[in-house]
């Protein structure tokens, strides 16, 4: 089994000419192992048929077996009155901590719209038919999806088709009830909101909207970033890190009604995260439209981690899995749940747990708040009290957990203290050096977005207008953080001759000599 673009062929012949190989894998094969990475390795999951390639997310949604995400999108219409037909924002996934699964399919405009939300800062109302293919359902394309996975996908073999569900989605438009998950305010200011939220170094990417669009005028433009709510300390606070009007969004309109804004729906049938091959491709039929290459398949040739396999979606040449707008969050999510599983699994198993376990079990919320003062207005504790040491005891077992998982408020103390730690021994640092490198203005970023017309030999290489960088910018994601990986490396190595494999300086030295 052979990926088509691993395949060199001659000329539009058909006939191949040869396969690319890495060198590996070209050993595993001799000695008639299949390599980890292989299609054989049953990581095949086929590519979705063409006539499904523009399924739009809510149209996915619709058909997708399992339903694990909530999303937020906010939208900011332009504030300039020659385009109103621009709008950018982004939508920002919330992963739930239920999992639900459909027992007929189609879902129903209301079941979705039940994980959908909008909050929207314009100065004109908000018109669902100008949000292009944001929101957009088309009832016979469904219907046909629907039944082409009934057809090739054994997860849909089973579920029963209620073609009735159908008669409630327009043949083509926004989906019904959506008005009824928006959040409006036409007061604010686009611009003083906008500039406050991405204010930073440098200009954000939607200022570059403007750039081309004057031979565009009155074009439809709708450039929305991707986001996520990463849950680092596990334990799924969905308002933490929450932007003001979204927060308000979620929570109920007024006390007196109790019906919250966003209601999330789940049945009693929950699904395993772990173990679970089936949990991405119920998630995402279109990612994995036969059902197929999911995650730890127990009968796989050559055993492959969940993280191994996460980071092989990223990088295969099939980008389905860049532009989805939440398989990455969703992933990225469940990779810090097993962090922390895993650390307080460790924990649990230390032959002192018991003893403390029991300490722990006597501090109370009130003596916490007590202390938590005390710190505050004291700086330091003075003859603490036995249950204050209990207490400061719970801090330090949790810190060292989550010291661990990489992302949380813990592990982020903990590099900032080991950077204070060479302050004391190095003495204060005499340059402080700030990195931050442009994908919007960079040719290199268009290459690695796919681009294959941009000459990066060229001193001036010819770019695309800003508009499109910008649309770029916000389709691929994966390729802006791989950008920013490949920027600092490429600094640290030419520039500081940084050696990455023995984490230390070459002999050489870089421009600040010996780092
Ligand atoms: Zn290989």
């Amino acid at each position: 089994m052979l990926d088509k673009s691993g395949v060199q062929f001659i000329g539009s012949t058909g006939k191949a000419a040869g396969i690319n190989i890495c060198s590996l894998c070209c050993s595993l094969l001799t000695k008639r192992k299949i390599p980890q990475m292989a299609l054989a390795n049953d990581l095949y999951h086929g590519s979705l048929p063409e006539q499904f390639a523009d399924l739009t997310l809510v149209e996915e949604k619709v058909c997708a077996l399992y339903c694990i995400t909530a999303h937020v999108t906010r939208l900011f219409q332009s504030s300039d009155p020659t385009q109103p037909r621009v709008f950018h924002g982004n939508t920002c996934t919330h992963e739930m901590n239920t999992v639900s699964m459909a027992s007929v399919l189609p879902c129903t405009p209301t079941d979705v719209n039940g994980f959908l939300s909008v909050v929207f800062i314009g100065p004109e109302k908000f018109n669902p038919n100008r949000m292009g293919s944001l929101f957009r359902v088309r009832r016979q394309k469904i219907w046909s999806f629907l039944v082409w996975l009934h057809h090739h996908n054994a997860l849909y073999a089973n579920i029963p088709l209620d073609y009735s569900i159908m008669s409630l989605y327009p043949e083509d438009g926004p989906i019904p009830g959506l008005v009824e998950c928006v959040v409006e305010n036409h007061e604010l200011s686009v611009d003083v909101v906008f500039g406050e939220e991405t204010a930073g170094f440098s200009e954000h990417p939607v200022m570059m909207l403007a750039d081309g669009a004057a031979d565009l005028l009155g074009e439809q433009t709708i450039m929305v970033e991707k986001i996520g709510m990463l849950d680092p300390e596990s334990n799924k606070l969905t308002g933490r890190s929450f932007v003001a009007s979204a927060i308000r969004n979620l929570l109920p309109k007024d006390a007196a009604d109790i019906q919250p804004d966003l209601v999330i729906h789940h049945n009693g049938r929950p699904v395993p995260e772990y173990n679970n091959p089936c949990f991405f491709p119920g998630l995402y039929p279109t990612l994995f439209p036969y059902g197929l290459g999911g995650f730890e398949i127990k009968s796989r040739p050559t055993a492959l981690s969940f993280k191994q396999q996460a980071k092989y979606f990223l990088s295969v040449s099939n980008r389905a899995f860049h532009y989805h707008n939440s398989f990455i969050f969703v992933l990225q999510n469940i990779l810090q749940h097993r962090q922390a599983h895993l650390q307080t699994h460790f924990t649990v198993g230390k032959s002192n747990f018991k003893s403390v376990a029991r300490q722990l079990t006597t501090v109370s919320p009130v003596l916490l708040q007590c202390l938590a003062l005390k710190l505050e207005l004291e700086h330091k504790l003075v003859n603490p009290t036995n249950e204050e040491r209990n207490a400061l005891r719970l801090l330090q077992q949790v810190n060292t957990m989550s010291a661990c998982i990489p992302g949380s408020q813990a592990s982020k103390i903990f590099v900032r203290n080991e950077i204070h730690n060479d302050y004391g021994y190095f003495g204060l640092p005499h340059i402080f050096f700030t990195f931050n490198p442009s994908p919007a203005h960079s040719p290199v970023f268009q290459v690695m977005f796919g681009d294959t017309t941009v000459d990066l030999s060229k001193r001036f290489p010819m770019m695309p207008c800003g508009r499109e960088r910008a649309l770029r910018l916000a389709q691929d994601p994966v390729a802006t953080t791989d950008f920013f990986e490949f920027s600092f490396r490429c600094l640290f190595h030419h520039l500081f001759r940084w050696d990455f494999d023995t984490r230390c300086s070459t002999a050489s030295g870089g421009i600040l000599s010996f780092v």
